[in-house]
């Protein structure tokens, strides 16, 4: 079996080894520019069109990460009709729900404000904030939406979530497309975004969407910066409608240094590490499917590239 592997910014050897370690016998090589000899499956990040194009004899193409936005980008270079499959979980659900849950009991129990009164020395009890009041809307109830409210279950805030088709979760309220989509936001207090970026949902959160939130909103978004409008986000936070944000995310990364959200106190940055590819994990569960697909099986995680996730 014939294998080509590019990845954007990673070190292939690394993961070479990986695969080769849980694909022993497969011949595995890293894509180069001018290599248009067969292979069987692709493994990419971001890959340059000249790898995939016309190349219609690949099985199927894995993406090295959830996100399949930036592969998608290629539009025509894609080859017709081999299945695009993406990583699912992998080790990232974890991560995520861990990023969630500390942005938002930072939040809720007011962190940031006992951070203030520690710089001027003072010792004061702000009044706590209730859970009733303190309703978590994920929006995005995927393979990693799934995760934050496993994450998020048993600290007994309310749980609203929201998706594109209807769904049954337990101890969840669900909404579903756009008809949904005002009534989940006009009872969400800390709104939490993990949606694939696709046409519908870039800019979904402007200024109208993002002041239907709940007085005193606070923002977490781990899944693409380009589903906010971020300079509705900012005056939305100046005039005082929105409490902040936890940014993992934006539209140009690395945030470039002049950017007015460095400098706005309520706004946490990281940068794009909420949940990072395990590699070995993703080495393994590529592995298990590509071995489904050689002995004819379906496997899970195929991109549906109309939708665009
Ligand atoms: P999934 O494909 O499993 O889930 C996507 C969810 O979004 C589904 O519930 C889907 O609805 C919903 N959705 C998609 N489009 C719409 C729409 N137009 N309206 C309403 N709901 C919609 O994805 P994952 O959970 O695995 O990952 C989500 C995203 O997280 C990735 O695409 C990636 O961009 C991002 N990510 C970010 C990382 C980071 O480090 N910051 C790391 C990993 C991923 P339905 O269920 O009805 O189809």
């Amino acid at each position: 079996m014939n294998i080509i592997y590019y990845a954007a910014g990673a070190n292939p050897e690394v993961w070479l080894n990986a695969f080769h370690h849980y694909l022993p016998d497969a011949n595995i090589r890293i894509w180069e520019e001018g290599d248009n000899a067969p292979a069987d499956y692709a493994l990419v990040w971001k890959p340059p069109a000249a790898m995939l194009r016309g190349r219609n004899d690949l099985k199927a193409i894995f993406n090295l990460g959830a996100g399949v936005d930036a592969i998608l980008q290629l539009g025509d270079a894609l080859p017709q009709g081999v299945p695009l499959i993406r990583v699912d979980d992998a080790g990232m659900g974890v991560q995520m729900a861990e990023y969630v849950s500390h942005a938002v009991l930072r939040h809720f129990r007011r962190f940031d404000e006992y951070d203030s009164l520690q710089a001027d020395k003072q010792w004061r009890a702000l009044p706590q904030h209730q859970k009733e009041d303190f309703s978590i809307g994920i929006l995005g109830l995927g393979v990693l939406g799934n995760c934050i409210i496993d994450g998020l279950r048993s600290s007994g805030f309310p749980l609203l979530g929201w998706s594109r088709s209807a769904k049954q979760i337990a101890g969840v309220e669900c909404f579903h497309g756009e008809e949904g989509l005002d009534a989940f936001l006009n009872q969400t207090k800390v709104l939490v975004l993990i949606l694939p970026l696709t046409k519908e949902t870039e800019n979904l959160m402007d200024k109208t969407k993002l002041a239907k939130l709940k007085q005193g909103a606070y923002i977490v978004n781990v899944a693409r910066g380009a589903h906010i409008v971020e300079e509705d986000l900012l005056s939305l936070i100046q005039q005082g409608h929105i409490a902040g944000a936890t940014l993992d995310v934006f539209r140009e990364e690395p945030l470039p240094s002049a950017h007015p959200f460095w400098s706005e106190k309520r706004i946490h940055i990281t940068p794009h590490i909420s949940a990072l590819t395990v590699r070995d994990e993703s080495a393994k569960q590529i592995a298990h499917k590509i071995a489904a697909l050689q002995r004819g099986e379906s496997v899970v995680g195929v991109v549906d590239q109309i939708k665009g996730y």
